[in-house]
């Protein structure tokens, strides 16, 4: 019987290996990012569009004497596949215990309240921060932290994973690992009596109770190991990244914030009748959650599908990654949105845009009509709309 030749070899093993993946298909599962832009998602493949609403503030969530985590993820929100968020709230003496995450980094900002963090790396360094209202924090994935009401007044802010999957009722808590593991290898691990660990919580404690922590931060017992790149961006401390008549926006992603490279944040303000225009965003979906005010939200999904969700203060929304949107404060008030994008680089491509980069008869073909007309049309970038007309982009930075 002649040798099988190489060729031939490789051939049936190929063949094999086809068939074993025609029997066991393989799972691809959004918040796989390899199989995220390829693999259709049938929820968004019907002929209308999901809801993409959650009333977050108005569940219940998880509550301790008078703190709180309430969340919305695919459960909850079954179109928010790359995005889960949190509004949580620690009265004060609480503390989030001490937590990682292992599928799914934590972006925050905070409402309201101060906040102390501490954060450990894979490579031993440590940072204890302090936040008040208008700050952002990040976590990398995996890295374990704590969250701690400074003050006398309760802590409220939002948190955003780069995940739709991630349950933050489902985090590895440092006192569930400690109540499950027997004493003995506790003993071993730490090089310590059995009698250490007597008493220590059986169940996860979740929110730890206590005195209030001190008002600056005490040494760790390792001694301060701070690592390079900090993880407390000072957002609205900063001037808006772009202010417009109608409104005005602050951003921040890795390009300001180093570490944050799955999450990027805006806070976009709107006055009562402006409009964030029509827009998509080529490489992140995007996560809403409303801090004041009523907006409207529009999503086209293509296929001469379009839906509108109207958005009360403590409501989340989501956008698709690609799917055409604007946000309208149709309230009588100023809005405020918070947004997460589970990318480490903003990008936006806004239909004014768009079209100013195209020539008049290219527009004129495309929709039959006289050339002059979009001579009219922007000629750069509008971003904000006035309920006037076109916001007039003043002080912006970019
Ligand atoms: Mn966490
Ligand atoms: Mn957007």
């Amino acid at each position: 019987m002649p040798e099988p030749k190489r060729r031939d070899f490789l051939a049936a093993a190929a063949i094999t290996a086809a068939v074993a993946a025609m029997a066991e298909p393989k799972k691809a599962e959004a918040g796989d990012p390899a199989f995220m832009n390829n693999v259709p998602d049938p929820l968004l493949g019907g002929k209308e569009l999901p809801t993409f609403k959650f009333a977050l503030e108005k569940s219940v969530g998880k509550v301790v004497g008078k703190s709180s985590g309430k969340e919305a993820t695919v459960l909850q929100l079954p179109i928010s596949k790359g995005i889960a968020g949190v509004s949580m709230t620690l009265e004060p003496g609480a503390m989030r215990e001490l937590h990682w995450h292992a599928t799914a980094a934590e972006w925050a900002f905070v409402l309201e309240g101060r906040v102390r963090t501490t954060v450990i790396d894979p490579r031993g360094y440590a940072e204890t921060n302090d936040f008040e209202p208008g700050d952002v924090w990040y976590f990398p994935r995996g890295h374990g932290h704590m969250l701690e009401c400074l003050g006398n007044e309760p802590a409220h802010f939002i948190l955003i994973f780069d995940n739709g999957y991630f349950s933050e009722f489902g985090t590895f808590s440092i006192s569930d690992w400690i109540g499950l593991t027997p004493k003995p290898l506790l003993a071993k691990s730490l090089g310590l009596p059995e009698s250490a660990f007597d008493d220590f919580p059986e169940d996860e404690v979740y929110f730890a109770r206590g005195p209030a922590p001190s008002a600056k931060p005490l040494m760790p017992l390792q001694g301060w190991r701070p690592p390079p790149h900090t993880h407390r961006y000072q957002l609205l401390a900063q001037p808006p990244h772009r202010v417009f008549k109608g409104g005005r926006e602050w951003r921040v992603d890795s390009t300001r914030f180093p570490i944050s490279t799955t999450i990027a944040g805006v806070i976009l303000d709107l006055e009562p009748g402006a409009l964030r225009e029509l827009h998509w965003h080529p490489s992140a979906d995007e996560w809403h959650y409303v801090v004041a005010g009523q907006i409207s939200v529009t999503m086209f999904g293509s296929h001469g599908r379009y839906r509108v969700e109207t958005l009360d203060q403590g409501d989340v929304g989501y956008i698709p990654q690609g799917y055409g949107h604007s946000i309208e404060n149709i309230g009588a008030t100023p809005c405020r949105v918070l947004i997460g994008f589970n990318t480490g680089v903003y990008e936006t491509i806004d239909l004014s845009q768009w079209i100013a980069g195209n020539p008049a008869d290219v527009l004129a073909k495309n929709f039959g009509k006289p050339a002059a007309l979009f001579e009219k049309f922007p000629k750069r970038d509008v971003f904000i709309a006035d309920k006037g007309g076109l916001g007039k982009p003043s002080e912006g930075h970019e």
